[in-house]
């Protein structure tokens, strides 16, 4: 078997391995890259013949993991899509957003004068090869033994993360000898306030594992109702401002919601208004609501004893024009939560351009922000920012908290890991990917303390390795 490392290899975005098992290909996860560096129209090519794979397994449904399938589609593929059914109702939404932003920015592009080319080309897919692509999605529970071919199966682990996120455990014989590769895929930390810990797999001979926060230890040391509270008393309690708080649609906007209806349930927010303005984050939230058995207990016992984990009466949901104005002429305190994360597209960013100017409000960035994003911009503190080819000046607070993480510090990675060794007696090569250079040398280090005189390689983008 031949591993080749083609995404998320020193780097956090565009995670894709294939599996070339003589006969058969597989990839684990076909995702978009979006480097800085790095052209969008890249991830049209693919260094195979994407009508040769005959399957992908997918971890979960984040884009940087799932959002080049379609492209995959649109050159040949038509090998099943194998992923857990909350993933699979979750991607749908994403795969086709991620559609309808590449033809929206096309158009904006084709209305410039000095655009010659042709529309086609500004876009990976079309919404209708999106319908295609889902209609090769075939859904599998956690812990399913899933038989590929005769000789390689696999099966889903939780991998925490997101809702539906998984690990994979994939076996395969060759030369009669039976082997097995583990790709943790995202990993959650032990303390996500909506899914599972993460659960190590067993009985690897090869690991393949993410390194996003190899280098990072986390600093809040507050539990996330008292961190977010702490936010909230400071800007709206005691000042009468609003806190906007960025959050991705998955997972980072439900983590919040429900932290706030603790909070809420807890008598701690009097009439303070929350506003939700992310029609994504709310369809996920719906999502979410319906694949209960999915959640951790914490969620679970919450929505028995509440009738809802994310609904509550303060809440509103900014669904039309109406609902927005209504929220733009009320003048007391409130907590805005809109995506996308990182400022980065989507209704934030109109919402942090209207607050900008206000020294009552806060911007609170709840998590990393990538360099080159306006949250980073934000972040960086130097009293303007660009937005749109205009310059702006920062009058708001910026506020930190890396409470709501989706991803395990570098304590939980070696936590991990310990768990993993304890569990495979046989492990012979670490493969570190998803992650900067700088993360994943820090974790290899860290992770040699643990077990020594074990391979730890950190592939290089097109790396082969033969396994
Ligand atoms: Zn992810």
């Amino acid at each position: 078997m031949k591993i080749s490392f083609l995404g998320a290899a020193q780097q956090v975005t565009g995670s894709m391995y294939l599996l070339d098992c003589r006969s058969k290909k597989y990839l684990v996860d076909c995702g978009l890259s979006y480097e800085k560096d790095q052209e969008y129209s890249e991830n049209k090519k693919f260094p195979f013949d994407p009508s040769e794979i005959d399957a992908v397994i997918l971890t979960h449904a984040h884009v940087d993991h799932s959002g080049n399938i379609p492209t995959l589609f649109t050159q040949g593929f038509r090998g099943a899509v194998f992923c857990t059914e909350p993933t699979f109702e979750i991607v749908k939404t994403l795969l086709i957003d991620s559609a309808n932003l590449q033809m929206s920015k096309a158009n904006k592009k084709r209305k410039s004068k000095k655009f010659k080319g042709k529309i086609e080309d500004e876009i990976l897919y079309s919404v209708s090869e999106v319908l295609e692509t889902l209609e090769l999605f075939v859904t599998i529970p956690f812990y399913k033994i899933f038989q590929l071919s005769e000789k390689v199966k696999f099966l889903f682990s939780e991998a925490g993360h997101i809702l539906g996120a998984a690990s994979v455990r994939l076996e395969f014989s060759e030369n009669g000898e039976t082997k097995s590769i583990g790709f943790t895929g995202d990993l959650g930390p032990n303390n996500s306030q909506i899914v599972v810990p993460p659960k190590p797999l067993e009985n690897l001979n090869y690991l393949v594992m993410e390194g996003t926060y190899g280098n990072r230890i986390k600093e809040s040391k507050n539990n996330p109702q008292d961190e977010l509270m702490m936010h909230i008393q400071k800007t709206c309690l005691d000042t009468g401002g609003r806190l906007v708080i960025p959050a991705f649609s998955v997972g980072r906007t439900q983590s919040i919601l429900f932290t706030l209806n603790k909070l809420y349930r807890a008598n701690r927010l009097g009439s303070l208004r929350i506003y939700a303005d992310s029609p994504l984050g709310m369809i996920n939230t719906s999502i979410h609501q319906r694949f209960q058995s999915y959640l951790n207990k914490n969620a679970i016992s919450f929505h028995e004893d509440f009738g809802s984990i994310f609904q509550f009466p303060n809440l509103y949901t900014i669904e039309d024009a109406e609902d927005k104005e209504e929220m733009d002429s009320f003048g007391g305190p409130s907590v805005l939560v809109s995506s996308a994360g990182m400022v980065v597209g989507g209704r934030v960013q109109q919402h942090v351009r209207a607050n900008l100017k206000n020294p009552q409000s806060t911007i609170l960035i709840a998590g990393f922000c990538a360099p080159g994003t306006l949250g980073r911009e934000l972040l960086d503190n130097t009293g303007k920012v660009w937005i749109n080819g205009r310059e702006h000046i920062v009058y708001c607070k910026m506020a930190q908290t890396d409470v709501f993480s989706a991803h395990p510090d570098l304590n939980g990675l070696k936590q991990y890991f310990d768990s993993i060794c304890e569990k495979s007696h046989k492990l012979e090569n670490i493969f570190l990917t998803h992650g900067e250079k700088e993360s994943l040398e820090n974790l290899k280090n860290e992770l040699n303390g643990i077990k020594t005189n074990l391979p730890i390689d950190l592939p290089k983008k097109s790396q082969v390795f033969d396994i």
